[in-house]
């Protein structure tokens, strides 16, 4: 069975929950590997991870030489590991990094890239939700190696009895990859609640909150969710951008996603009509939103979200 590599998206070592789900998929098209870039006293417990969820081998590559750089350094690696191995597929998290890194893959190995898949079938056939999520389109790369970056919560984190094998990839890093170097970088303030992309749960708010967006960050602690908004809350400064959900914001796709004061337009369902529960609490019963929930309620958030918080907060 050919091999199916699968870059792994970590901080510090600790693997995110779209790795897994890449593993889940890589495994519909071959074996999985999983490629590990990243210091190398952090690889053990990684590897020990990425084997719980279907990785039938790890790739741990040295940073040494790509830590300083920006995303070039990935793609040679990715690029040599390809030459290596002649996996059926590469999977890479539909990240801006990762997007970025397909791309430069897709040069360098002359294959064919698809990005931003919400599936992948067993014969290699990808799904995309396009036109602001309107149209669902079947791909597939016919040329080179199949690059697929893909949406995360795309697919369900499997997990598997077999433990990896691990395997040290030394890579060489050519000095034009090293052109655009970090000259120094900042972790992202931590609200204590899970990545928005990530998410099981997001509760969002929009104008109807008309910027206080309490009961909305209530309800979201109380269910260990995210929180998202939409544009019209982002522009108004009510939240940062990173919040943003939809067309040019981020695609969530959640099990639950609960909309505040949010009317569902267009632009805001393209980044949210994939969740697999919807609930939306809007005052007029006219709002578009309601034609795709699966429960609704018509009433002031106000009123219906401290209500509802301390009704989850009893459970
Ligand atoms: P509104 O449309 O004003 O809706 C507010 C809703 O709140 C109404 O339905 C109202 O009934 C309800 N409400 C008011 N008060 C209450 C209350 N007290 N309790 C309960 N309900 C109440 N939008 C996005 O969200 N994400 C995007 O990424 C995005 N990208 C865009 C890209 C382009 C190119 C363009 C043109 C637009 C984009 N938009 C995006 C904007 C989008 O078209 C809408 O303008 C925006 O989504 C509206 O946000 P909203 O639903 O919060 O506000």
């Amino acid at each position: 069975m050919s091999e199916v590599l699968v870059l792994v998206d970590h901080v510090d070592g600790a693997v995110s929950k779209p790795t897994l789900e890449l593993l889940a998929l890589a495994g519909r098209l071959g074996e999985p590997s999983a490629v590990f870039i990243g210091p190398a006293g952090s690889a053990s417990d990684a590897a020990a991870r990425l084997g719980e969820y279907g990785a039938a081998k790890v790739y741990t590559v040295d940073d040494t030489e790509v830590k300083g750089y920006l995303v070039a350094p990935k793609a040679e690696v990715l690029a040599q590991l390809v030459e290596k191995t002649s996996p059926a597929a590469v999977l890479v998290v539909s990240s801006y990094e990762g997007k970025e890194i397909a791309a430069r893959l897709a040069i360098k190995t002359k294959s064919g890239l698809i990005t931003d898949a919400v599936d992948i079938a067993a014969d290699g056939t990808t799904t995309q939700a396009v036109f602001a999520g309107n149209y669902s389109v079947q791909a597939k790369v016919t040329s080179g190696t199949p690059i697929v970056t893909v949406k995360p919560n795309s697919a369900a984190p499997e997990k598997s009895d077999a433990a990896g094998t691990v395997e040290e990839f030394a890579a060489t890093i050519s000095d034009s990859a090293k052109k655009a170097q970090i000259v120094a970088s900042q972790p992202r303030q931590s609200s204590g609640r899970p990545e928005l992309t990530e998410a099981a749960i997001v509760v969002s708010g929009g104008r109807g909150t008309g910027g206080d967006f309490a009961p909305v960050e209530g309800l979201a602690d109380a269910l260990g969710a995210a929180v998202g908004a939409s544009r019209a809350a982002v522009d108004s400064g009510w939240m940062p951008h990173s919040f943003q959900v939809g067309q040019t914001g981020k695609t969530v796709s959640p099990q639950l996603y609960v909309a505040n004061g949010i009317s569902g337009a267009i632009q805001h369902r393209a980044g949210m009509q994939t969740s697999k529960t919807i609930v939306a609490v809007n005052k007029d019963e006219e709002a578009p939103i309601f034609e795709l929930v699966d429960f609704g309620v018509v009433g002031d958030l106000h009123a219906v979200l401290p209500a509802l918080t301390d009704k989850v907060k009893e459970r």
